[in-house]
């Protein structure tokens, strides 16, 4: 195994990083820094946070800086003030045992005075926010001419926050002679051109597979109905009595709303968004760090800037506009080393996004049930009996209380005792949860099943929408050679269907269910988008037409009258290919 002491670093670093508890470097690390220690290339390296990137470049960065002189030699570019103040911070740390080092962090949003003060007394480090660099350069407070090393931290997180102009001017005014080190967590094409513009002859490295998601993370998914959101985030974070995470949600609005109702329901929760002032964002990412607070909801843009290790859980309340963004709030748990959970909570018309997600994250995103009340109801008695177990009993403390406490309780036997301790905590969430309906979608009762078992096959089947009916030319054999058209699998068994004048329903063998939404993705039929999906609606009986057909589409249904002549209604148990 590679040791820090392999790698070329100063042994005051050593003995410093040894303080900081660093035993062996990490992937990012063995990569980079024997790299930047022995060549001057320029550099384009594919981390995540949390992989050790900070000390990837930061080691190397000291080890080679010139302490007789007070001018900047480095400029690390970081997308937030936070990002910015933590580098500074490793900085200083690894330079406990390093004499006349300074690390100076310049960023918005606070006195410039103080920053330029700090700036005039000399350091060889300066990390900042782009705004700030350049509006410092502009004022001829940052002098950038001893620069020789360049690094863009987070790039693609300062290219989504709309920096990317303010980049060029800054890249355009440190030295030619300079290297650069770029770091990303994906490779989008903005960061390909900036490496192409900006660096000669760079060496590529990467940790893990470009664009995808932390090692150590779990991705799985629940399907719920979109009004169902809430309460499947109540019950996950109730089945996770010990959950220290972030809920992210998309908009400012939608933060607020969780937040809020979460607080409403007694959760350890508060909101993060771009609507709180400085003072009030520091304040509630205080309390998060320090683990007062155990729930987080916040947008993308306002969690950008949180740097906090040990998250056990990614909660997507709402998937983000750009899948790409997916990656990011899952790199935020499994790391260093630890194991993370990333949630989606998704409903059924999301199964495709999905998909998409898996390719993005090389992983299966697995589906798992939102658990039910009894469930959730014997974690948390389990968990509270455990608190109970464990807690540090203060003797001295409660000893004069205790004669009038046993006088209060002496006519309760022990197992009654327990019964009544339980319950103070416990009679709260017994009743929440005393009928708690099933929230997964093909939850409940068999009938309001996704899937139908078919009597004499014993076929499990799925129910599937398409957009296209007898006004387009449809019929079930037509149906048929268009299902098999597009998924191709001969030996697949295709269920009831039902045409109706704009749609049509049909069933395909629920195991291979995945094999229709791919092969329906992005078709087309005679210039007609083709849409698919699974739905919940109930097969048509002969004489139920008009009630009880339409389920999810009932817009689509307006205006149907019952003798709808032209349906063909197909109740044969299973159909053959008739390929
Ligand atoms: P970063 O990716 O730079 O944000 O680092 C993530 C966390 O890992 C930080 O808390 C670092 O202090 C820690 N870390 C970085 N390198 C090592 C290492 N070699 N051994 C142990 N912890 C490390």
């Amino acid at each position: 195994m590679i040791t820090f002491s392999d790698l070329g670093l100063k042994p005051e670093i050593l003995e410093a990083i040894q303080e900081m508890g660093f035993e062996n470097p990490t992937p990012v690390q063995e990569k980079t820094i024997p790299f930047l220690l022995s060549t001057n290339k320029d550099l384009v390296a594919l981390a995540q946070t949390g992989t050790g990137k900070t000390a990837a470049f930061g080691l190397p960065i000291l080890n080679d800086i010139d302490l007789k002189s007070k001018k900047v030699q480095a400029l690390v570019l970081s997308p937030t003030r936070e990002l910015a103040m933590q580098i500074a911070k490793d900085f200083t740390a690894y330079s406990k045992k390093t004499k006349g080092f300074k690390a100076i962090s310049i960023y918005g949003g606070a006195d410039a005075g103080a920053q330029i003060r700090e700036l005039e007394r000399g350091g060889q480090v300066v990390v900042g926010t782009p705004g700030r660099v350049l509006d410092l350069l502009k004022r001829k407070k940052l002098k950038l001419s001893d620069v020789q090393t360049l690094v863009l931290d987070e790039a693609d997180e300062m290219l989504t926050m709309g920096f990317k102009d303010d980049l060029n001017d800054i890249l355009d005014k440190t030295p030619s002679s300079k290297r650069t080190l770029l770091f990303s967590a994906t490779m989008p094409k903005e960061i390909i051109s900036i490496a192409k513009k900006y660096m000669s002859d760079h060496e590529e490295i990467s940790v893990g597979a470009k664009n995808k998601g932390a090692e150590n993370v779990n991705h799985i998914y629940y399907m719920v109905n979109a009004k169902d959101r809430y309460s499947a985030l109540k019950r996950i974070a109730d089945i996770n009595p010990d959950i220290y995470g972030i809920v992210f949600c998309r908009t400012r609005r939608e933060t607020k709303e969780v937040a809020e109702k979460l607080m409403n329901d007694g959760y350890n929760a508060d909101a993060l968004h771009g609507d709180l002032s400085q003072a009030q964002r520091d304040y509630v990412m205080t309390r998060f760090r320090n683990k007062n607070l155990q729930i987080l909801v916040a947008t993308d843009v306002a969690a950008r800037g949180l740097d906090v290790n040990n998250l056990s859980h990614i909660i997507n309340y709402n998937l983000p506009d750009e899948l790409e963004s997916y990656i990011h709030r899952s790199g935020r748990t499994g790391r260093a080393g630890k194991k993370g959970t990333s949630i989606i909570i998704v409903h059924s018309r999301e199964l495709r996004k999905i998909k998409s997600l898996e390719k993005k994250v090389g992983k299966t995103i697995h589906k798992h049930d939102i658990p039910g009340g009894k469930e959730i109801c014997e974690k948390q008695l389990y968990k509270l009996v455990d608190k109970v177990n464990n807690i540090q009993v203060e003797d001295e403390q409660i000893e004069e209380y205790l004669p009038k406490i046993y006088e209060k309780l002496e006519n309760l036997s022990r197992e009654d005792l327990i019964k009544h301790f339980v319950s103070v905590e416990f009679n709260s969430f017994l009743e929440y949860y005393k009928n708690a309906k099933d929230l997964n979608i093909g939850g409940g009762d068999r009938e309001d099943k996704k899937s139908r078992k078919d009597r004499n096959s014993g076929v499990e089947f799925t129910r599937f929408y398409i957009n296209v009916g007898t006004k387009n030319g449809i019929n079930a054999a037509t149906l048929i050679g268009l299902i098999n058209d597009k998924t191709r699998n001969p030996r697949a068994t295709i269920g009831r269907i039902d045409v109706m004048k704009g749609f049509s329903f049909f069933e395909y063998e629920a195991k291979l269910e995945d094999e229709v939404l791919k092969g329906f993705e992005n078709a087309e039929e005679k210039g007609l988008k083709l849409l698919v999906e699974i739905t919940k609606s109930k097969p048509i009986e002969k004489d139920d037409r008009g009630s009880r057909f339409g389920g999810n589409h009932s817009n689509s249904n307006k205006g149907r009258k019952r003798s709808d002549s032209r349906s063909s209604s197909d109740r044969s148990q299973k159909r053959r290919r008739r390929r």
